[in-house]
């Protein structure tokens, strides 16, 4: 027998989450009388610890995917996805643009040494490009000094038969928070003023929470919203919940009770004994700890739910192994399901802001140990 840890992903979750980012859009489209914008499902680093081939399955309604690995974006075409892919960090080296080529990748255009490496490029199929300002972001992008000249070089390369479409994209920094996207949108739209093109500014919170600016260019430009971690069940703003959202968890973290300690008033529980008993308790080992994903960061208190019931976490998290209190759950033994996160436990928001995280980092350490069973 394995260990009884093991993740459950939803893929009816996934289809509900995206058609919930559909609904959204095509409402703030209908109040303002203009196009939906279409929509690149973001599936980078694994799909968020969800796979990629469940996400290309699950995501069939999405117009694109975006992603950064190339090799997952090979994966994508592998398993049937005909439609855009976006590689978010663009290519790399030039012998890159030989797989973008051959598979028809879209490129994010960030950097003048990209622009150098298109200039000796001789590819058979036009690349399409979305030329990325950096507008307060400082990660990556053309300053708004550059930028006008770069997406002139890319027009160039357009001209020559090297590239394809050639959009605009930015990324907002506070999209989530109550600074808002606007002193990056301002800026987005004095330096791409004019120029042609698709556009691409919102990740899930934009998308979410600013949805006027995914409809707010002028008439007849292309919109394409880039959200991730909703689409997964999790929310990407720390005052409003997934749930709150509409949102459906679709990883579950799940594995059984493997112990239970009868601790005397006194006693201490685990590494650093950081947790003392204040009287009689009885406690469950959860056959679950950080080499599997669970943060260690996360220490008592923490919710997690032991056959339906909610509970807390106990003293320290060790490598393969949790503390939890089976005081409200009399009846739990050896056996008894503990949900870490996700569907009937707490949400994996919950869990991560318990340990100084976002859920994002959760859904992406999944260890590679924790087998990944489907749900539906
Ligand atoms: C990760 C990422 C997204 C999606 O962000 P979420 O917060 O998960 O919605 C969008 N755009 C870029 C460039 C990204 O790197």
């Amino acid at each position: 027998m394995p260990r009884p840890i093991y993740a459950q992903i939803s893929q009816s979750a996934l289809r509900h989450n995206l058609s919930v980012v559909r609904e959204r859009l095509d409402r703030a489209a209908q109040a303002a009388a203009c196009e939906s914008p279409s929509i690149w499902a973001v599936i980078k680093a694994n799909a968020y610890g969800h796979g990629i081939e469940r996400a290309v399955r699950a995501f069939g309604q999405a117009q694109g995917l975006a992603m950064l690995d190339l090799e997952e974006a090979v994966r994508c075409r592998e398993a049937g996805w005909g439609g855009p892919i976006l590689l978010l960090e663009g290519f790399f080296q030039p012998q890159d643009l030989d797989i973008l080529d051959r598979y028809r990748l879209s490129t994010s255009l960030h950097s003048q040494e990209q622009l150098d490496m298109l200039e000796q490029a001789r590819p058979a199929h036009r690349i399409n490009a979305m030329v990325k300002l950096n507008s307060g972001m400082n990660r990556l992008g053309f300053s708004p000094e550059a930028y006008g000249a770069a997406f002139e070089s890319a027009l160039a390369l357009q001209a020559r038969g090297v590239l394809g479409t050639v959009g605009k994209m930015t990324h907002f920094a506070t999209a989530d928070s109550g600074l808002g996207p606007d002193w990056q949108w301002t800026l987005f739209q004095a330096c791409t003023e004019g120029l042609p093109g698709p556009v691409s500014v919102c990740n899930s919170a934009a998308t979410l929470r600013h949805a006027r600016l995914a409809l707010g260019q002028p008439e007849g430009q292309v919109q394409w919203v880039r959200p991730g971690i909703c689409l997964y069940g999790a929310s990407p703003f720390d005052d409003e919940s997934a749930d709150a959202l509409g949102l459906r968890a679709a990883m579950t973290l799940r594995s059984e009770i493997i112990g239970v300690q009868d601790l005397k008033a006194g006693q201490t529980v685990g590494y650093g004994a950081t947790f003392t008993a204040s009287k009689p308790m009885r406690i469950g080992v959860v056959a679950c700890g950080y080499a599997d994903g669970y943060p260690r960061h996360c220490g008592t208190g923490t919710p997690v739910t032991v056959s339906g019931v909610p509970t807390r976490l106990l003293g320290r998290v060790s490598m393969d192994m949790l503390v939890v209190d089976l005081e409200p759950v009399p009846s739990a033994g050896v056996g008894s399901a503990v949900v870490l996160w996700g569907e009937g436990g707490p949400s994996v928001d919950e869990v991560a802001a318990a340990g100084g995280t976002i859920g994002y980092e959760l859904l992406t350490a999944l260890a590679m140990r924790v087998p990944v069973r489907d749900a539906d």
